[in-house]
């Protein structure tokens, strides 16, 4: 299944991505590696976004967010996984998890298109991921 990607701007961000929940957000459950892919795909970039969820560590998690630093002013991004936002040289990929469910082995492989002043050159930073999880029918965090 392919979701066309939504693209919001700063404005749009506000500060929903990290004020939102009342989840208890880990990141070691995820290891997740950002290459580039393409240096000129036609005026744009391309990273190849690999993240993969520990087997061993089974929640329920309601929000996946990966934040990714680039050497450069960003101007636009698109995430054929789900939707990204852009916000200067920062671009965040959010995916909300209606389901709830649990998360082993949850993993994606998925293409970053990075527009920049800089995109045949434009590297990236630093990069994190993050795991939002939710509480289960005990009332604790598995
Ligand atoms: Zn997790």
């Amino acid at each position: 299944m392919y979701n066309k990607p939504v693209i919001l701007t700063n404005d749009d961000m506000a500060e929903g991505v990290y004020a939102a929940s009342g989840g208890n957000t880990t990141s070691e459950c995820w290891t997740i590696t950002v290459t580039k892919d393409q240096t000129d795909a036609g005026g744009y970039c391309t990273f190849r976004v690999d993240a993969r969820h520990s087997n061993s560590a089974v929640h329920i998690s309601t929000k996946t967010v990966v934040k990714i630093v680039f050497s450069d002013t960003v101007t636009n991004a698109e995430f054929e996984g789900f939707q990204s936002s852009v916000n200067g040289s920062t671009v965040t990929l959010t995916r909300e998890s209606h389901a709830n469910g649990y998360k082993a082995g949850d993993n994606f492989n998925s293409l970053l298109k990075i527009w920049s002043p800089t995109f045949q050159t434009i590297t990236t930073v630093s990069y994190g991921i993050t795991c939002t999880h939710a509480v289960n029918v005990q009332g604790g965090y598995d």
